[in-house]
């Protein structure tokens, strides 16, 4: 049987990486960091799993392949967008085209 994420009587709480471009944030044209625009209904889901006692750690791959630091302009971006979170990881997760893993959700899902 494979996992319910969610659904498991027992988890009280749960580590959430949750991506940051196209998931709590968009572009209108060109696609500059400095020039994303908040998915406010998208981060309200976040802040509410983090006030439910979560452990939010946003996470992106922005300067993953041009090793440019992205974390500051990220930062300012999350607190700008009053998102709520416990961590913050730039450029480290890999940079892929497509996810298949058991323990994933969409944000839409949510
Ligand atoms: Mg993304």
């Amino acid at each position: 049987m494979f996992p319910d994420i969610g659904k498991k009587p027992f988890m009280k709480t749960m580590k959430i990486y949750v991506d940051i471009d196209e998931t709590i944030c968009y572009y209108d044209g060109e696609r500059k960091y400095e020039l994303a625009k908040p998915l406010i209904n998208n981060i309200e889901k976040i802040n509410k799993l983090y006030d439910e006692g979560n452990e939010i750690v946003y996470w992106t791959s922005r300067g993953y392949v041009s090793k440019i630091n992205y974390y500051e302009i990220t930062k300012k971006s999350l607190d700008a967008w009053k998102c709520k979170y416990h961590k913050l990881i730039v450029g480290e997760k890999p940079n892929y085209d497509l996810l298949i893993c058991d323990r994933t959700k969409r944000i839409e899902e949510i």
